[in-house]
């Protein structure tokens, strides 16, 4: 009887153990999704997508969706000053305002990614003739189209014209006041 209460003793200290070395592992893979090991590249299935965007994001970024031009979101995009733009689904730094312009094409324009290894490009054939279609490499998420050559007084000529629902923008004086925030904290 002594023996069994010891052996039990001794596997719930051993779990116990077991969870202190290895701490929330499992739900935090699920939070982020699944990173294949060989890509690199965020993966989930269409359901978990679902449950973390609105259903016009997941529209745009899994279904390469268009949103409508002069919209809402563009309407922000154009009043938002120096900052930072995320991937919706994933959080991967993509663009930032240094690399706005204004395009006057109602979508938000870039002339280049501010994080080049997070954008990548595939040729689309979807309304009949070749466009380049812009993703996150990270999440394989549809950004929307860059084009070329269009005579734009920028460093690339090129148009980097992307969906703003599936951007998320964080002003630079936010990252500078938590910055301040963190230093006031340390003295
Ligand atoms: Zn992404």
């Amino acid at each position: 009887m002594k023996s069994i209460t010891l052996f039990t003793t001794i596997s719930v200290m051993s779990l116990a153990f077991l969870q202190a070395l290895f701490p929330l592992e499992s739900s935090e893979l699920s939070e982020s999704g699944q990173k294949n090991v060989k890509t690199g590249s965020i993966e989930r299935t269409k359901e978990e997508w679902r449950k973390i965007l609105s259903p016009e994001q997941y529209r745009i970024l899994r279904e390469a969706g268009t949103e409508r031009p002069n919209g809402k979101v563009y309407l922000e995009f154009k009043k938002q000053g120096a900052g930072t733009y995320y991937c919706a689904g994933c959080n991967a730094e993509l663009f930032s305002s240094r690399e706005k312009f204004d395009s006057r094409c109602g979508w938000p324009s870039f002339y280049d990614p501010s994080n080049a290894k997070n954008v990548k490009t595939s040729v689309d054939y979807h309304l009949g003739y070749a466009r380049t279609e812009v993703l996150c490499s990270v999440c394989n998420g549809h950004l929307g189209h860059v084009f070329t050559g269009e005579g734009f007084n920028t460093p690339t000529d090129k148009r980097y014209c992307i969906n703003g629902t599936v951007l998320k923008f964080v002003p630079l004086s936010k990252v500078v006041s938590k910055k301040e925030k963190n230093q006031e904290g340390e003295k």
